[in-house]
């Protein structure tokens, strides 16, 4: 079968089986940063029992399809029309019993952790506070911040693997890493819910360590331009990474850095914590050590978040991506950010040579 009668099988099952889809529907506005193209079948079923059977349909008819979360991780580019896309975004139960929670795929972090951590006292949450995922979502990425990942207290997920299989993983057999777990580097499973553990904790503590981190991540997030929080994984400072190649560039680094620690600059930045500096200091480097004058425009906080300004073409992104991890800090880290490229139906001709970069790229 081609593509489009793939289509049709699948939009004739679909509407046989009353589950929610939209054809031709446009996700620019959908995403979290705000780009990407249409998508000939945006499915989004109403319950779990009609998730697992999309994607099993779509699994026994080999038709290739892109699980999508809070899409606060990946970029879809407005050049390419993809074909299925697949959100359990309505797959939002959540449901406590004996200090377990059983919470599916679509539910929101930002909401379950005020579920867990206030309504429920339990710690151990407080760090994921502000990221923008879904469940599934965070799961996959193993998402986390101020010494905390979602994995810490997950008991199991249930998913389904690429033999249609409903099966439960546990903690120990999904192989959490920083930024990683199975379901990322394998690709083969689709999510569809988890256990978690409640923990006793004081809830008075805890609201004061959300109320801490939620005040932390503005002096380092973006919180004006749509974007996709940090672009690298890692611990380092990515500007001390770049700069330490040269001797000049790290001395004035390390000056700028110990200058704007002390209380004088942090007062009058407390309002606008930006790394404006540092930006330009990174300008300076690429124009007079690698000759280039970078187009692309910086997020205020700092050159590991990509932003999207709304001028910004895809190509300069992709370039902007490149040169940093690839080009400057010569992949000693991980790409967080994901460029998704299918399962395309048609590519804009004018996207091709952006489209090769990002293969030839991922390929090296
Ligand atoms: C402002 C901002 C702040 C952020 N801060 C942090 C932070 O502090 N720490 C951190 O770790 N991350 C952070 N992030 C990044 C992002 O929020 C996380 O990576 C998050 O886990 C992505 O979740 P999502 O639901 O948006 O997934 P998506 O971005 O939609 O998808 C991510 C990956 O998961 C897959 N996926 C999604 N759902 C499922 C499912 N049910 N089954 C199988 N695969 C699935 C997708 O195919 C994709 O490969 C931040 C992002 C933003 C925009």
């Amino acid at each position: 079968m081609n593509i489009d009668e793939q289509l049709e099988v699948l939009i004739s099952y679909l509407e046989t089986n009353k589950i929610s889809y939209r054809e031709n529907y446009s996700l620019k506005y959908e995403t979290y940063f705000k780009m990407g193209g249409k998508v000939k079948c945006f499915i989004f079923p109403q319950s779990c029992d009609k998730f697992k059977q999309a994607v099993i349909f779509l699994q026994n008819n080999h038709i290739k399809y892109k699980v999508i979360g809070f899409t606060s991780n990946i970029i879809l580019f407005d050049e390419i029309e993809y074909s299925v896309i697949l959100s359990p975004k309505n797959l939002t139960l959540l449901e406590i019993h004996d200090k377990v929670v059983e919470v599916e795929a679509g539910y929101s972090l930002q909401d379950f952790v005020r579920v867990v951590s206030i309504l429920n006292n339990s710690e151990g949450y407080e760090g994921l506070e502000g990221i923008p995922a879904s469940i599934g979502g965070a799961i996959v990425m193993n998402a986390g911040a101020y010494g905390c990942d979602i994995s810490d207290n997950l008991i199991s997920v249930e998913c389904i693997d690429k033999n249609n299989e409903i099966i439960i993983l546990e903690k120990k057999d999904c192989h959490f890493r920083l930024r990683n777990s199975i379901f990322r580097s394998s690709g083969n499973y689709v999510i569809l819910k988890a256990k978690f553990r409640l923990n006793n904790g004081n809830r008075n503590l805890i609201a004061k360590n959300i109320e801490k981190f939620h005040i932390a991540r503005h002096s380092y997030l973006d919180y004006v331009y749509p974007n996709l929080g940090s672009m690298m994984v890692g611990k380092d400072d990515v500007y001390k990474l770049i700069f330490s190649k040269k001797l000049f560039y790290s001395i004035i680094f390390w000056i700028l850095k110990y200058s704007f620690r002390n209380p004088v600059s942090k007062f009058i930045l407390r309002k606008r914590p930006n790394r404006i500096v540092f930006n330009k200091l990174l300008l300076f480097y690429l124009k007079w050590e690698k000759n280039i004058s970078l187009k692309y425009k910086l997020s205020p906080k700092g050159l590991n978040t990509l932003i999207n300004d709304g001028n910004v073409s895809t190509q300069e992104i992709v370039n902007y991506i490149f040169l940093i991890s690839s080009d400057l800090l010569e992949n000693k880290l991980d790409i967080e950010n994901e460029l998704v490229i299918e399962p395309s139906y048609k590519i804009n001709p004018e996207f091709e040579t952006t489209y090769n970069t990002i293969i030839n790229r991922l390929n090296r």
